[in-house]
């Protein structure tokens, strides 16, 4: 198991908001709005986060934020906005371009995690942003992005993800369940959200993390019923976030939230009533 070498990086691609209550589901307004406390328009503060894993021989990103295709009214009612030019500029902090990601692994396809596959030339056509890598997807959500039903299907934008029906584009791999997809970096397919979503399980030196992606979308989601509105499979997602959070606890290992706005990682405990609780760390990045 021990990858010595391997850096675990929360990059920040750009903040936005969603409405409260569909973020929390059928919890009332007065219990999530303490830790998550919404704007005059009922909307919480999201952040789009995104993995890199820097091991000696590789660069791995896990989800690629929203990118930048949103119309002015959708950028307002998603309240999107950038303290700079997103994951370009998060990469450059480590001194890494998108052309030196060696691979990419997409949770699943919804425009807050796939929005990033694509930039915009000069003349406002797109390009791949990661040309030279490997992308992942578990084969089962991308058949449903291709026909989502018609409650989630505003979630899915086909113009995301049809880079890969281009000639010269970056190579696609379709992945069937549990896989390890390299040494340590293990991807595991939960159904609750969406179908085939996957959480990813990586393993460094002697601390091993999970990016939960949107079955735990933050800190404030890990007790039973803090299910979004947005989930297919609502108890599904309880089922999958009980067996994920027991595993975590046992093995002390360190959660990575994609949507909090601010606890990146946290490590699980319960309180004196028995309730899951997140005890962050005050950093983004592990060695
Ligand atoms: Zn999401």
């Amino acid at each position: 198991m021990p990858h010595p070498d391997r850096t675990i990086i929360a990059l920040e691609e750009c903040h936005f908001g969603l409405d409260g209550g569909a973020m929390f589901g059928i919890i009332p307004r007065p219990l999530w709005a303490k830790t998550n406390p919404p704007d005059e328009a009922n909307r919480i503060a999201m952040s789009a986060r995104c993995l890199l894993i820097i091991d000696p021989d590789r660069v791995t990103l896990v989800d690629t934020g929203m990118g930048v295709g949103f119309s002015e009214k959708e950028r307002e009612i998603y309240n999107i906005h950038r303290q700079d030019a997103g994951l370009r500029a998060a990469l450059r902090q480590y001194s890494l371009t998108p052309e030196d990601v060696d691979d990419v692994i997409l949770t699943h396809l919804h425009f807050d995690h796939a929005g990033g596959l694509r930039t915009p030339n000069e003349d406002g056509s797109l390009r791949p942003t990661f040309p030279n890598a490997r992308h992942w997807v578990q084969r089962q959500n991308w058949s449903w992005a291709h026909s989502p039903s018609a409650r989630d299907g505003g979630s899915y934008r086909l113009q995301d993800f049809d880079l890969f029906d281009a000639d010269d584009a970056p190579p696609l791999h379709l992945v069937d369940g549990i896989a390890e997809l390299f040494e340590g970096v293990e991807v595991l397919p939960v159904h609750g959200h969406t179908f085939g979503m996957q959480v990813v399980k990586i393993d460094a030196a002697d601390q091993t993390y999970a990016f939960v992606a949107d079955l735990i979308p933050t800190a404030a989601h890990l007790r039973d019923p803090y299910v979004m509105g947005y989930d297919l499979q609502p108890l599904k997602t309880v089922e999958e976030k009980r067996e994920l959070l027991y595993h975590a606890r046992r093995d002390d290992w360190i959660l990575i939230f994609e949507h909090d706005p601010t606890t990146a990682m946290a490590r699980i405990d319960v309180d004196a009533r028995g309730r899951v609780i997140p005890v962050p760390l005050k950093t983004l990045s592990h060695t």
